[in-house]
């Protein structure tokens, strides 16, 4: 059966739409607010998403935001339901990624129109890519092709502005106030769409470009932060991603310092954040590299914690500040009991180590509680909230 998902705050629009796709035969599923659709959308496949632009906690578009930047959810057909007319609103949704929008109020023909098409567009990729998939020689070609297209369009789409630095929410699990950001990458194609970091970054990283890359998300993050700091908002942290071939990069410190120098950032506003096998990689080049960073006063942390190396001699050798624990190991932690024992686990070691704990991927309420009493210091995650645009952020800093 068809099954929909209809995220809607107004309890009635959200009942008589409901009612309406119920009476049509469809599976439908309510959310009131975004925060809940999100969670909702992330844990059952839907065939199709309607959803309402303006809710508290998390708006339409940050819902179709992080949606689209996840790959599992990257195609989802979805509908925004707009208050008016409003062709601002309308533009920033389908740039977006939404596939349609229907404004409110919209009778019965107009609402089952709507999701009978989408199904029916979607119907047709499916069918497409099914085709395209009985010619594995074509599917080879188009993925070269696809990498072809990455390789080369990357460079042009810094200096066409397609790139977005998104801020996810760092929360002390204690006071609930938000001590950080994470800035994370997004690149916005006007004719791809969204394209995923999982899938460009790797991509950058093999052919260099990510150190130009790389530099503008630092300088961006680090503007913004000063920004902030500006309106008053201080106290607050930024950390940046680090790949592989910018860590190695020679004078990566002095780089770092030009920066924070030129915007006026303090050194310990600024966490950059490496994986594990950056440290085995040339252990001794990487040991020098983070030692200066260290001198420079930035915090360091350890991302995906977990996932990557399994020797922990590298935590005592070498001067982190964090770790962050990966979200496979948070994800349904309260249900299996082995994540439960690893996250118990990594979070003892790392305190006795004197390090942050931050837990990744944290996605609901039972979760946060889990990670909560086990001491874990710092969340991140959809249950707060996804990565968003700066202004979007400036609303949680308030909030
Ligand atoms: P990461 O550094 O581990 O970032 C966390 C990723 O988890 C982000 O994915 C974020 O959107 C996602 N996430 C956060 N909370 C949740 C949650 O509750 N549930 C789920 N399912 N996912 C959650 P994103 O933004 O797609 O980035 C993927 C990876 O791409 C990042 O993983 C990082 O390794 C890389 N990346 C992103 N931006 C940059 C960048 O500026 N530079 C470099 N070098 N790498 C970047
Ligand atoms: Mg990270
Ligand atoms: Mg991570």
């Amino acid at each position: 059966m068809t099954k929909i998902l209809v995220i809607e705050d107004e309890q009635v629009i959200r009942d008589n739409i409901l009612k309406l796709l119920k009476a049509e035969g469809f599976d439908v599923t309510g959310a009131e607010n975004g925060l809940q659709g999100l969670s909702s959308a992330m844990s059952n496949f839907f065939d199709v998403i309607l959803c309402d632009v303006m809710m508290p906690k998390l708006d339409g578009y940050g819902v179709l935001a992080a949606l689209r930047s996840n790959p599992v959810s990257a195609t989802v057909p979805f509908v925004f339901l707009t208050g008016k007319a409003d062709r601002s609103q309308m533009r920033q949704g389908m740039e977006l990624g939404a596939d349609d929008y229907l404004t409110k109020p919209f009778t019965k023909a107009e609402l089952v129109g709507a999701v009978v098409s989408r199904l029916k567009k979607q119907q047709a990729v499916a069918e497409q890519y099914n085709s395209g998939r009985a010619d594995n020689n074509k599917i080879t070609q188009n993925s070269c092709n696809r990498l072809e297209w990455l390789k080369t369009n990357l460079w042009g789409a810094l200096e066409r502005e397609e790139f977005q630095v998104y801020y996810q929410p760092q929360v002390n699990l204690k006071t609930g106030q938000i001590t950080g950001a994470e800035a994370l990458l997004r690149w916005q194609h006007p004719e791809k769409g969204h394209i995923s970091p999982a899938e460009f970054i790797p991509v950058a990283e093999e052919t260099g470009f990510i150190v130009p890359l790389g530099e503008w998300v630092l300088q961006t993050a680090c503007r913004q932060l000063k920004a902030w700091h500006n309106a008053g908002l201080s106290g607050l942290r930024m950390a940046v991603n680090l790949s592989p071939r910018q860590f190695h990069q020679p004078n990566l410190s002095s780089r770092v310092a030009r920066i924070l120098a030129e915007i006026g950032l303090p050194p310990n506003c600024l966490e950059l954040e490496l994986t594990e096998s950056m440290m085995v990689q040339d252990a001794k080049s990487a040991s020098a590299t983070l030692k200066s960073l260290k001198d420079l006063g930035v915090f360091i942390s350890i991302d995906d914690f977990g996932t990557g190396y399994s020797s922990l001699s590298y935590l005592t050798q070498y001067p982190f500040d964090t770790l962050k624990i990966d979200r496979c190991f948070v994800s349904n932690i309260a249900e299996g009991c082995r994540n439960a024992a690893i996250v118990k686990a990594i979070i003892n070691m790392a305190h006795s180590l004197s390090l942050e704990v931050v837990a990744e991927g944290v996605e609901t309420e039972a979760e946060k509680d889990f990670i909560s009493c086990y001491e874990c210091d710092t969340m991140q995650g959809y249950w707060f909230s996804p990565p968003v645009p700066a202004a979007d952020f400036e609303k949680l800093l308030v909030r």
